[in-house]
């Protein structure tokens, strides 16, 4: 029950992942005006504006002059809806799942931006730091649970404090958006738990550095393509919250 309707709105909240994604890093404004084709400036019609639907309606192009509307849309939906689903049942229904719920939308939002154009927008990371805080804050009364908080704070401050460490000492490998991301991936990590917080923080950089050798390997880029972390540090979080003690006790068994 949760999950469907948590898939429901995480296919709405998809479709505006969309015109964040597009807008932000133009610096235009993320409610006016509506949704309308770049081409053409015909406006999108409701009907069509439904997540995932409307594009199937379209057969993935405008209705006017039929300029080709990416598949990336429908699948953000989508992928957006399923992560939605996925994150309310493994939080569950209670007072911590705003919290991760907005941590996953801009975690979307931030990560296809960072994957366009390489930046993630203050636009986007300043906001979420009252509002995560206030969300977590909420959530630790309700459960009376302030040890929870209190963790989230000292883990944010910690994850920072990291990252902007290796900018200082590694100017080229990492960027300050990346710095003021790991504020908000430390905190909702340390909230869930400090083994959550560890597996989250690490599992970024054994991503980073996978796909960095696929990309070598493959031939796509020099040693001096800079990937963009920002998904690295996203997937983290998503990955620590779905599997924090599996990796743990694999980890340990390796090191062990
Ligand atoms: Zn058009």
């Amino acid at each position: 029950m949760i999950a469907a309707f948590a898939g429901v709105l995480g296919l709405l909240v998809g479709s505006f992942l969309n015109v964040v994604v597009y807008r932000v890093p133009r610096g235009e404004s993320v409610v006016r005006p509506p949704s309308h084709c770049p081409r053409c400036g015909s406006l999108v019609r409701s009907r069509h504006n439904a997540p995932v639907l409307g594009w199937i309606l379209l057969r993935g192009r405008c209705a006017d002059c039929r300029l080709p509307i990416s598949v990336r849309y429908p699948l953000v939906e989508l992928a957006t809806g399923v992560l939605f689903a996925a994150v309310a049942l493994r939080v569950g229904v209670g007072a911590a799942l705003p919290a991760y719920l907005w941590f996953t939308g801009a975690g979307i939002a931030l990560a296809l931006i960072d994957l366009d154009v390489r930046r993630l927008p203050n636009a986007i990371v300043a906001p979420s730091y009252p509002i995560l805080l206030g969300l977590l804050a909420g959530a630790a009364a309700w459960g009376h649970d302030w040890g929870a908080f209190a963790r989230a704070v000292i883990g944010g401050a910690m994850l920072f404090a990291f990252y902007m460490s290796l900018v200082l000492v590694y100017p080229a490998g990492m960027g300050w958006g990346d710095v003021k991301l790991a504020g908000l991936v430390g905190g909702v990590l340390a909230f869930l738990s400090w083994q959550a917080f560890f597996v989250g923080a690490f599992v970024a950089f054994v991503l980073g550095a996978l796909v960095g050798i696929a990309v070598l390997a493959l031939g796509r880029g020099g040693r001096k393509t800079a990937l963009p972390f920002g998904p690295f540090m996203i997937g983290g979080v998503l990955l620590a919250l779905f599997a924090a003690a599996p990796v743990a006790s694999w980890y340990g068994a390796l090191v062990g």
